[in-house]
């Protein structure tokens, strides 16, 4: 399970921007952009966590704030409030209580992104530990299953224990004997070649036609997994 992101900002080019980037962590995004649709679609939609910018058409984030923190269904909905700058005080900050956490516009997306995950954690420490996503890949290790995008992915035990250890550390190169030992074990005698069988295997399971190959190779070092770099 994905974790779900509804995003309520007017500003139409932010918004498709945070669900861009979003939805390539692994996020699934919902968009709202006037402030009077959130409690509706609250009621037929519970994500698990709120992005709410603060001045919106109608109602206002800081109220939606108050409001879906006293309405018991949804009260503990982390929510991450943004705020342009110059709305920043002392006075915004005691306001802004009910919000999680906040971000003064503009921001950098990867930080938000950082915020977001933090906030997930807190709220829910267990799913996340269990969860690895890197760029449109999603690793569930409770339930042994990989994704990428809406496709499942089989894999064998092996692939999918590379898999785990390159998601591990996105963008970190290994070379073939550290993966080796890491994943197939120190005392075991495996050719280092046996590790390039295998990324083989592992790729041709996570690439489908146009898909981009998120293994990279790096001559004479080894392999990583790379994230995929945004807009942002
Ligand atoms: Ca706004």
């Amino acid at each position: 399970m994905s974790a779900k992101i509804l995003v309520v900002e007017d500003e139409e080019p932010l918004a498709l921007l945070l669900q861009y980037n979003l939805e390539s962590e692994g996020f699934s995004v919902d968009l709202i952009h006037h402030g009077d649709e959130v409690e509706l679609n609250l009621e037929e939609n519970l994500p698990n966590l709120i992005i709410l910018d603060w001045m919106l058409p109608g109602v206002s984030g800081l109220e939606l704030c108050r409001r879906i923190r006293a309405n018991g269904k949804t009260s503990k909905i982390p929510i991450i409030l943004l705020t342009a700058r110059g709305e920043e005080s002392d006075r915004i900050r005691g306001l802004s209580t009910g919000a999680d956490d906040y971000v003064t516009k503009p921001f950098s997306v990867p930080e938000l992104i950082a915020r977001v995950k933090a906030v997930l954690r807190r709220a829910n420490p267990k799913s996340i530990a269990d969860m690895l996503t890197v760029g449109d890949l999603e690793m569930d290790r409770s339930s042994f299953r990989v994704k990428r995008g809406p496709r499942e992915v089989r894999l064998g035990p092996t692939e999918f224990r590379l898999l785990e250890f390159l998601m591990q550390s996105p963008g970190r190169v290994y070379s073939r004997g550290q993966l080796l030992d890491s994943v197939w074990g120190q005392n075991v005698y495996v050719d280092e070649r046996t590790v390039d069988v295998h990324i083989g295997r592992l790729r041709k399971a996570l690439n489908r036609g146009k898909e981009k190959d998120p293994i990279r190779t790096v001559r004479g070092a080894g392999y990583s997994i790379s994230i995929k770099t945004d807009a942002a």
